[in-house]
C-alpha cells in the first residue's frame, strides 16, 4: 500500500505481547476454594515496575487485572456454577466466570497496606501465584448506582448473605448496628419478594439515617428516576415496606437492640413483625 514502509508490521495483530507487571501471593491456592466476593491477597509487583506504585497508597479502591492461568480458554458460553449450577448458559462476555477466550481477571479491590513494592489487598478474585497484568485506579466516576443485569440467585442461602453483606458494606463503609439490621431485613425481603434490584420494586423506610442508607445500597433504589425509595427520618421507630407488583411486605422489628449474633441467627419472625400483604391495592 502507498505510504506504507516495505516490511512494516501492521497494527493489527493476531497477538498481542503483554508481560505480567507482578504475581498475587495468597494462601488460596486452588480455583475450588476461591470464595465470589475474593480473599485478602498480597500483590508483588516486580522490582523493574515498582516506579509504577508511587503515590498508590492515595487511593482506597484499584481494579486488579489478572490472568486466570488455569482456565479453558475455549468456552464460549456458560453457567456461573459457583452461584447457582441451575442458572441458564450466558455467553462469556455477559458473566464473568474465568473460562474465556483472554481470561482476563477483574478484581475491584480495597487498598490496605503499601510496602514497597508488595501491595496488601482485600477481596481479590485471583489464586496464588496468578500473574497481575495491571493495576488502575478506581474513581468514582466508575460507579453506575443502579445498572440493569440479569438476576442470578445465589442457590446456598449463606452465599446470598455473604454477598449481600459484601455490597452492603460497600455502599455503607462501617459495619454498624444498623447496617446488620438493614442487612437482615434485606435478606427476609428477597426470601419474600425475590430480586431486590427490580424496577418494580419500592422501598419505604422509616428509621435512623444509617438504615436507610444501607437499604438503599442493597436495593439500588434511587429517589427519583424512577422513584423507587422514600425516606423518613426517626430516631424511634423502624418501618420498612417493599412493595412489588401485587405484594407488599411490612418488616417492623421487635426490638431497637439486637445483638450483632441475634441479628445473625434468630429466626425472622423473633426478630421482625413481618406483614405481607396481596392484593392489588
Ligand atoms: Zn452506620
Amino acid at each position: 500500500m502507498r505510504g506504507e514502509k516495505a516490511g512494516m508490521v501492521s497494527p493489527i495483530t493476531d497477538s498481542i505481547d503483554i508481560r505480567p507487571i507482578g504475581i498475587v501471593h495468597s494462601p488460596q491456592r486452588d480455583t475450588s476454594g476461591m470464595s465470589l466476593t475474593g480473599e485478602q491477597a498480597c500483590i508483588e509487583v516486580y522490582p523493574e515496575y515498582a516506579q509504577g506504585l508511587k503515590r498508590i497508597e492515595e487511593h482506597s479502591y484499584l481494579w486488579i487485572l489478572s490472568w486466570f492461568h488455569q482456565a479453558n480458554r475455549n468456552t464460549r458460553e456458560t453457567t456461573p456454577r459457583k452461584v447457582n449450577p441451575d442458572a441458564p448458559l450466558y455467553g462469556v462476555f455477559g458473566i464473568r466466570t474465568p473460562g474465556r477466550p483472554n481470561p482476563i481477571g477483574l478484581s475491584l479491590v480495597k487498598l490496605d497496606q503499601v510496602q514497597g513494592n508488595k501491595i496488601i489487598v482485600q477481596n481479590l478474585d485471583a489464586i496464588d501465584g496468578s500473574p497481575v497484568l495491571d493495576i488502575k485506579p478506581y474513581y468514582d466516576q466508575d460507579i453506575i448506582f443502579s445498572p440493569r443485569y440479569p438476576y442470578i440467585r445465589p442457590k446456598q442461602k449463606e452465599l446470598r448473605r455473604e454477598m449481600m453483606q459484601k455490597a452492603a458494606l460497600q455502599h455503607h463503609q462501617e459495619e454498624c448496628h444498623d447496617l446488620l439490621l438493614a442487612l437482615r431485613m434485606a435478606i427476609v425481603a428477597e426470601e419474600e419478594l425475590g430480586n431486590l434490584h427490580s424496577a418494580d420494586l419500592l422501598v419505604s423506610v422509616i428509621g435512623s439515617p444509617c438504615l436507610a442508607d444501607t437499604i438503599q445500597g442493597l436495593t439500588r433504589a434511587r429517589i427519583a428516576n424512577p422513584s423507587r425509595f422514600f425516606y423518613r427520618e426517626n430516631d424511634h421507630m423502624t418501618l420498612v415496606s417493599w412493595k412489588k407488583e401485587n405484594q407488599e411486605l411490612f418488616l417492623l422489628p421487635k426490638s431497637s437492640s439486637y445483638t450483632k449474633e441475634e441479628l445473625r441467627f434468630l429466626p425472622n419472625e423473633s426478630l421482625f413483625q413481618i406483614e405481607l400483604i396481596n392484593g392489588d391495592h
